[in-house]
């Protein structure tokens, strides 16, 4: 039975060894953290206290175009743990709030009838609206320039109203890329409207894990994968083709192929050898921002909220504890964290008229500066594919060539990339990634 290290237990290298494993490997999964997930995880709020309640660094979601995650969380028997809506609420100050979701109509037409009904747009940014998304139908698989121009020269390019820009492309696009739209690529902004909104009429469903994210990939589930071992609080001192893996304690462990799946400020002091040059990522930071009060605020299990700071609003306890996220939330790196809250609660009572009298409890920011690689144009040929000059080691991370911008989804196809070149290299061929 052919042997694979993976270092690292983020979804990329959680999905290759679910992979590998299911295709008849050995796999020994190296963690440095105590805990599963990297970047897309839980854990208690107090770690001293054994009771504490158990929180998601930020509230991460998935679409249902998000294919191969769902085989993922499939292989590890989690699938049902994730709840789809098709309502998307748009909640203007003030709190007005209109829904998009499908009608009955097929791709790309469903979205026509709450499309029309959207009161946080006038009629010509619909029309604007209209014909930008008529476009990317006709230009997604013809244009040659996307990954060279960023999102807002082609929407200016496609005349699109400031009301279009500012209430509905840039509300989709930077929670869903983590970048503003005049530094992204305009072929990620092309990905999310064609995969997630135009090509399939459930797509665009939004996924929320009804658990912690950590327990998508706790002990339990890894027990029918008996070709598996997990080491976790084992970080990787360096990896090396022909010299095996060294560990932080000094020891030695060897495999027949090594999959490196850290981020990559973390490459070249893991695998200096390969040579990899990780020099044109430039990060794009996440808020998170928990808070739990005294009464319920909404109704609505989630929203986006629109011409303010906060971009989305989670409810994950009958309105009462609120999660807040702020994608590419640069203009917060610097701000205290004291302040982050009062402008969260001043902003929501804009929209909820009830938190104005609501009473804080208690409250926690996470600020990810370095929450995924900022997705500017131009980077594509630069982000390396799965493949290196040393044969039998091999790398994957949502920043590697996955064809997605940094997500789940991007994190695990490059899992499966990587896992389909080591079986390759092994002789017995896997065909692995859901294009
Ligand atoms: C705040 C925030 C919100 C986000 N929201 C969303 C969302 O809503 N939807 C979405 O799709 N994506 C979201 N993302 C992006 C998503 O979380 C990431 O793209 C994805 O989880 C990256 O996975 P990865 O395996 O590539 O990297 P990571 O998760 O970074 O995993 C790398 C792992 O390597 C480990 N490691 C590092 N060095 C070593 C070493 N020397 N030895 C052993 N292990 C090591 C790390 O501890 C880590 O566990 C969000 C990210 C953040 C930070």
């Amino acid at each position: 039975m052919p042997s694979v290290i993976v270092v690292g237990g983020g979804l990329a290298g959680l999905s290759a060894t679910a992979a590998l494993a299911e295709a008849g490997f050995a796999v020994d999964l190296y963690e440095a953290r105590g805990f599963l997930g990297g970047r897309a995880t839980s854990y208690p709020l107090s770690p001293a206290d054994e009771n504490s309640e158990v929180i998601d660094n930020c509230q991460h979601v998935l679409l249902r175009c998000c294919v191969n995650l769902l085989d993922f969380y499939g292989r590890l028997g989690v699938r049902d743990r994730v709840r789809f809506s098709g309502d998307f609420y748009f909640v203007e100050p003030g709190g007005r709030v209109s829904t998009l979701r499908r009608g009955r109509l097929p791709a790309p037409l469903h979205f026509s009838g709450s499309f029309l009904g959207l009161r946080f747009l006038n009629a010509a940014d619909k029309l604007a609206i209209a014909r930008g998304l008529l476009a990317i139908r006709r230009e997604h698989s013809r244009r040659r320039d996307l990954d060279r121009i960023s999102m807002l020269e082609w929407l200016r390019e496609k005349r699109q109203t400031p009301g279009a820009i500012d209430r509905f492309w840039r509300q989709v696009l930077v929670s869903a890329v983590n970048e503003e739209l005049d530094r992204m690529a305009a072929a990620h902004g092309f990905q999310v409207f064609w995969v997630g909104f135009l090509a399939r009429s459930d797509s665009y469903e939004m996924g929320v894990p009804a658990v912690p994210l950590a327990d998508l990939y706790s002990a339990e589930v890894w027990r029918p994968f008996p070709r598996v071992s997990i080491h976790l609080r084992c970080p990787v001192e360096s990896v090396d083709g022909s010299g095996g893996v060294k560990l932080m304690d000094g020891a030695a462990r060897r495999a027949d192929f090594y999959i490196v799946c850290v981020p990559p400020e973390r490459l070249a002091a893991v695998a200096p050898g390969l040579e990899i040059d990780t020099s044109w990522v430039e990060h794009s930071p996440i808020t998170g921002i928990h808070l739990w009060l005294d009464r319920p605020i909404t109704a609505l299990p989630h929203a986006t909220l629109l011409d303010r700071t906060v971009q989305w609003m989670f409810n994950k306890s009958g309105g009462r504890y609120v999660q807040l996220v702020i994608s590419a939330s640069r203009a917060l790196n610097s701000m205290p964290k004291g302040d982050v809250i009062a402008m969260a609660l001043r902003e929501l009572a804009e929209f909820f008229p009830t938190a104005r009298e609501a009473r804080l409890e208690r409250s926690h920011v996470v600020k990810e500066l370095r929450a995924t690689f900022s997705a500017l144009p131009g980077l594509e040929p630069l982000r390396p594919g799965p493949v290196t000059k040393a044969g039998n080691v091999f790398l994957a991370g949502d920043w590697t060539r996955s064809g997605w911008p940094a997500t789940m989804e991007g994190a695990v196809r490059s899992g499966y990339i990587a896992a389909e070149a080591v079986s390759r290299a092994a002789g017995k061929p896997e065909k692995l990634l859901i294009k």
